[in-house]
């Protein structure tokens, strides 16, 4: 690196006309690419690509060499700035590229118009925010999907949010000139700026929304705000250091306006109802699917009743109890547990080993309470048996298994196990 381009900063012709697209410029540095990125930096004595800065990414477009045929354009992936003021376009790939050559760029315009929409947008309801009720923005963030903006604040209503967002729109139909101005700090400190960056330049560029808002910025913006389109204000959450607001703007809103109405009339067609009638619908829906879980889970506690007095009829006592040992095909744990608890209540001298092998295999011990045994303990065994996981009281134990294939012959030696 010479002397000279160590003093290098960009030419950024962005800074004077956001609506610039096409220009012509020289190579003043090519950084090839290096360890596992494949791709080509540039940088040029001027440019009227945005580098990532200041809550905005970077355009995107095409640099095309000087006598090149008109299908070797390259793609600029990215542009970033370096800590020095130089603009680097990167390019996919490697390319003989030398200095002082002359190229043509283009910025691709549906993107640099989208992100003007973007950033205008939040200039104007960072604004409208302090105007009705004194909430500075701290920070700002430009995503791919949407943008959001922090506030410094205590609390925010949806109120103020619908409040914010009319001003906004208000702000978008009046089609304000939106002008850039270039300050000395002397006479930028006189201005009553929304926002003066931390860092001391010599001259500050302002953005300047006709009796609006007036504030330092290095973005792209519209001429007028009715190139903003529309702003629309989403989702709002806490966030450490105040509250989050997001937002889009221009044919973003129209997009994502589009994308809500496409998924609710996808609802409102499941309802067959219209599309503002379909929080109702779901809340009457939500309600029918509670009332049919409690009316199954009184039928299942009426069939468990039935099945355990079936069962206690159907065996015999032995030496003064009644041991119940069954797998039950097609039922899961919470009803075997149901039916444990009917049969120890409706018996005191049962004692159950139950299997259910529906859902996750598992079992269920209990005995009525008096009786001698550990169920608890017996889990443990049955489990280090089958490879599962469970336990329980002296009364009740229930456990869960890989498998339900040895379910018969456990249960069967532990049966035998207790009527010794
Ligand atoms: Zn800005």
């Amino acid at each position: 690196m010479g002397r000279i381009e160590d003093s290098f900063m960009t030419n950024r012709l962005y800074y004077r006309d956001s609506f610039l697209y096409d220009f012509d410029g020289e190579i003043v540095e090519v950084v090839a690419p290096s360890g596992a990125e494949a791709r080509t930096g540039l940088v040029l004595d001027q440019t009227a690509f945005y580098p990532t800065s200041g809550g905005q990414v970077h355009d995107t477009g095409w640099i095309a060499p000087d006598g090149a045929a008109p299908d070797t354009k390259l793609r600029v992936i990215e542009v970033a700035e370096s800590d020095d003021g130089r603009v680097v376009h990167f390019i996919e790939g490697e390319h003989a590229l030398v200095k002082a050559s002359r190229i043509h760029g283009s910025v691709d315009p549906g993107r640099r118009r989208d992100h003007m929409q973007q950033h205008s947008g939040q200039h104007v309801l960072s604004a409208a925010f302090v105007r009705l009720f004194s909430l500075p923005t701290v920070s700002f963030h430009m995503g791919d999907d949407y943008c959001s903006i922090d506030l410094d604040a205590p609390s925010l209503t949806a109120e103020q949010v619908v409040a914010a967002e009319r001003l906004a729109n208000e702000v978008v139909l009046e089609n304000r000139s939106v002008e850039v101005r270039f300050v000395s700090q002397e006479q930028a400190r006189n201005l009553g700026l929304r926002k003066i960056p931390p860092v001391e330049k010599d001259e500050l560029r302002l953005i300047d929304i006709r009796d609006f808002d007036l504030t330092a910025c290095g973005g792209t913006h519209v001429s007028g705000t009715g190139q903003i389109g529309a702003i629309l204000l989403r989702k709002t959450e806490k966030v450490r250091q105040g509250w989050r607001v997001e937002f889009v703007a221009g044919e973003r809103a129209i997009a994502t306006a589009r994308h809500d109405f496409t998924v609710l009339s996808e609802a409102a067609g499941l309802f067959s109802s219209h599309i503002w009638d379909v929080p109702q619908q779901v809340r009457k829906s939500l309600e029918e699917v509670r009332s049919s879980r409690k009316g199954r889970e009184q039928l299942l506690e009426e069939i468990a009743e039935l099945h355990a007095k079936q069962l206690l009829a159907e065996t015999a006592a032995e030496a003064g109890r009644k041991m119940i040992v069954r797998v039950l095909p097609d039922r899961d744990v919470a009803f075997v547990k149901l039916l444990a608890q009917r049969l120890t209540r409706l018996d005191s001298t049962t004692v159950v080993l139950l299997g259910a092998t529906a859902g996750q295999p598992s079992l269920v011990f209990a005995q009525a309470p008096g009786m001698p045994f550990d169920m608890g303990a017996l889990m443990k065994d049955a489990m280090a048996k089958l490879g599962g996981r469970g336990g329980g009281s002296k009364d009740m134990a229930q456990g869960g298994t890989p498998k339900a294939d040895q379910f018969d012959e456990v249960l069967r030696d532990l049966a035998a196990r207790l009527k010794a």
